[in-house]
């Protein structure tokens, strides 16, 4: 792949930390779906917010560091260039401005999948937009509110968000959740449909949680995911992807695709959620996907031309919850590649 096609390696961070920061979860009326066992979030003043938390103590970074490096030494993290380019600035360190932190909260927030109706020549196109890559309306902010609330319980402490940290390694370490076949990171009562967090705080929980890599155990006997990913990258005997087949890394970015990924392969607006539907795991979270506007036969006309004009950005920006390559003409190349390969 011609990687000069891509976006500067700055510009490419800055769309994927958007893309991290973003989803979160609005209101939903399916309460009684959620078997909670940990916390169910309603701070006063702030959205309602889905999420479970674990604590654990900043002592364990040299040893989840050294995990890191191992996995890199072994050959077992991917080569690929787009993945390197992703973690290669990921670090257990801690900040400078943030040496005396003590503890590390890691929050799951429930974050649904919203469903876009395109209208093109007379016809109706449901795509899906996965979680994580449109804004539900919580901020960074609200978290650290309702970790000051109702975590901390008490405002003497500072609490400052951190995006260099494995999330998926941090949740699964501490107990928040597991890994499933398809290596993402299932929460109890949340599926996949969830949002990583990370804050440092100089707070000293008095739980520390530190556990063991614990898998699905629904994966034992379930063939599903393996047998239906387009690219074959998820395999049978181990829980490791071969990320560099993965379609959500080259769907996500500017460029052409790599010819061996088909447009019949693509099955969201952006990302792949091909592994993610199907699953028993997620089967109850579903039907909670978020239908948002319309896109009207006019708008899907401009965006496959892929020319938007100020006008079409600020009403795909509205519809689509600020679903990132709609938001600013640099990003918009995304969208228009990405539809055209749905719409056919
Ligand atoms: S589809 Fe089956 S094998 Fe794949 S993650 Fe879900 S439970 Fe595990
Ligand atoms: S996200 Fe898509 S391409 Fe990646 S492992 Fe899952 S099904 Fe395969």
């Amino acid at each position: 792949m011609d990687c000069s096609t891509l976006f500067s390696t700055s510009s490419r961070r800055e769309f994927l930390k958007k893309a991290a920061l973003l989803g979160s979860l609005g209101f939903i009326s399916h309460k009684n779906i959620f078997a909670f066992n940990g916390s169910i979030g309603k701070t006063d003043g702030l959205p309602d917010i889905f999420y479970k938390y674990k604590t654990m103590s900043v002592d364990h970074f040299p040893k989840l560091q050294k995990d890191i490096e191992t996995l890199k030494r072994k050959g077992l993290l991917s080569r690929n260039k787009i993945f390197k380019g992703y973690i290669e600035d990921m670090t257990y360190e801690l900040p400078e401005n943030f040496t005396d932190a003590k503890s590390i909260i890691i929050m799951a927030a429930f974050t649904r999948s919203a469903i876009v109706k395109f209208h093109w020549h007379g016809k109706k196109y449901d795509v899906i937009i996965p979680p994580q890559y449109y804004d539900s309306g919580i901020s960074i902010e609200d978290l650290k509110k309702v970790i000051q609330k109702d975590i901390i319980e008490s405002s003497g402490y500072k609490i400052e968000n951190t995006t260099t940290v494995h999330l998926k390694q941090l949740a699964v370490r501490s107990g928040l959740g597991r890994y499933g076949r398809n290596n993402l990171c299932y929460v109890k009562g949340m599926g996949t449909f969830i949002t990583l967090y990370a804050f440092l705080t100089n707070f000293q929980f008095e739980d520390d949680h530190w556990t063991s890599l614990n898998l699905l155990d629904a994966c034992r006997t379930c063939p599903i995911c393996y047998g239906i990913c387009p690219t074959n990258c998820i395999k049978k005997e181990n829980f490791v992807i071969n990320v560099g087949k993965c379609i959500t890394l080259y769907n996500e970015i500017n460029g052409n695709f790599p010819n061996w990924i088909l447009p019949s392969m693509h099955n969201a607006l952006i990302g792949c959620i091909k592994c993610q539907y199907p699953c028993p795991e997620n089967e109850k979270f579903i039907p909670l996907a978020e239908r948002l506007e319309d896109v009207t036969e006019s708008e899907t006309h401009k965006i496959l031309n892929g020319k938007p004009d100020e006008k079409l950005l600020a009403s795909l920006s509205q519809k689509l919850k600020k679903f990132i390559p709609a938001t600013s003409k640099e990003y918009f190349p995304i969208f228009t590649r990405n539809l055209r390969a749905l719409i056919r």
